[in-house]
């Protein structure tokens, strides 16, 4: 049934506008429909193929007839896509992450979109469980094909199929998850020895934001004796961090009741009870109130959720961005260290430079930064599509 959605008779047809061959060269994956001269054949295929003005086939990738981006290119020239393609790309992602799954560590995340060259396509795996979003059609129908490669190569008790991307909606494609599995899909993890509660179908994301990982291990580093303020901290995971490393004190403030509910149990699994408070609060709010009460921490994590997702929402973003940096460093000890993130892809690295920047100014603190930083080395950036890079920060250190 899979290879048949491959079949050229069930496969679109896209014609290259003229003047737009720049974009193969590229090998940029999204293809716009505003760079398609004409289509043809089935409206609901899971593949296209796109042929330049002569009639040779430049690329062929995932269709989808609601989407602006109608194609996903996952192969470009003379190179076949077939249900292969696929298959071995799934293998080969999981292949290169073997390397960052060891006693200490089960959860990662396995296939990172364009970075593992299947566009649209993300799988966690989250020791026994495996989670998989789906944000296009053409990639939606071959969940099958995609089920049977996870099932084969892992094996995992469930694979729970999380379908409430709000991408989907315009993609006309259910919101409805699906759990493939023995049991419930909440698990139990480890990450660098800790223990985390993970569940995909209630959490956030997928369950986890696994792309802190590196980012937590540095707050370990860093927490030795600190009183540490986690803003956003959902599962507190760098509030355990921090008190695995030493912290005094350490208060988790997230403006969720699930989110806070989900740090208090993370804690008290690592035994770290002790010292931890967790205050439900707007984080905007909250840094006001404990300016005004001059507290003082060593130790501040900054991790909102994205606040630009389109383009249109960048300035309102930065403002968000600013206001809460320019609060974590008024609230910052001599001394202090600021761990500050944006997960906002239309936020660039160099625009955020500049919004702490102004903080920094603002507060009239000296700060500088001590390190750059990204997401792990398991969220893997394609060259050709910088976009894949949404998670930017800075450890900042006060003077
Ligand atoms: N640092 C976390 C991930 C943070 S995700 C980790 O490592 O796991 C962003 C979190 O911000 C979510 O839990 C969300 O509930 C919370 N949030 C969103 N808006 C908020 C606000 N105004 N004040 C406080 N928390 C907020």
């Amino acid at each position: 049934m899979n290879d048949d959605l491959f079949a050229l008779e069930h496969r679109k047809q896209l014609t290259l506008r003229s003047g737009k061959e720049r974009l193969i060269t590229n090998r940029h994956p999204w293809i716009f429909a505003g760079a398609i001269a004409k289509e043809s054949g089935p409206s609901d295929a899971a593949i296209a193929d796109l042929i330049d003005q002569s009639g040779t086939r430049v690329a062929s990738g995932f269709h989808s007839p609601h989407s602006q981006i109608r194609m996903r290119a996952l192969t470009f020239g003379g190179e076949e896509l077939t249900s292969q393609t696929i298959a071995d790309r799934i293998e080969a992602a999981i292949t290169r992450r073997k390397r960052f799954v060891n006693e200490l560590t089960n959860a990662v995340r396995l296939v990172h979109a364009e970075g593992d060259e299947l566009s649209g396509l993300v799988i966690d795996r989250y020791n026994d469980v495996v989670v998989i979003e789906i944000a296009n059609h053409g990639i939606d129908r071959l969940r099958p094909l995609i089920v049977d490669v996870l099932r084969r190569e892992l094996a995992p008790r469930g694979i729970y199929v999380k379908n409430d991307l709000p991408v989907r909606k315009l993609e006309r494609l259910t919101l409805e998850s699906e759990w493939l599995g023995a049991g419930e899909p909440p698990t139990e993890i480890v990450e660098n020895g800790l223990r985390f509660h993970v569940d995909p179908a209630e959490g956030q994301k997928t369950g986890f934001f696994l792309d802190q990982r590196g980012n937590r291990a540095l707050t370990r580093e860093y927490a030795s004796g600190a009183r540490v303020l986690n803003l956003f901290s959902y599962s507190g995971a760098f509030g355990v961090y921090a008190a695995a490393g030493g912290a005094s004190e350490i208060e988790n403030v997230d403006v969720s009741a699930k989110a806070v509910e989900l740090a208090q149990t993370n804690h008290a699994m690592n035994g770290f009870e002790a010292n931890v408070r967790q205050t439900t609060a707007d984080a905007f709010g909250y840094v006001r109130k404990l300016a005004s009460e001059r507290a003082q921490f060593d130790l501040i994590v900054v991790d909102p959720p994205a606040f630009a997702k389109s383009r249109g929402e960048v300035d309102r973003a930065a403002r968000g961005y600013k206001d809460i940096n320019l609060y974590a460093m008024k609230l910052l000890a001599p001394g202090g260290r600021i761990l500050t993130f944006s997960c906002s892809g239309h936020v660039t690295s160099d625009l955020f430079q500049k919004i702490v920047f102004s903080a920094a100014l603002d507060a009239g603190k000296r700060m500088s930064f001590l390190r750059r930083l990204s997401a792990g080395p398991d969220h893997p950036v394609s060259l050709y599509c910088p976009e894949g890079e949404y998670l930017k920060g800075f450890l900042l250190q006060c003077d």
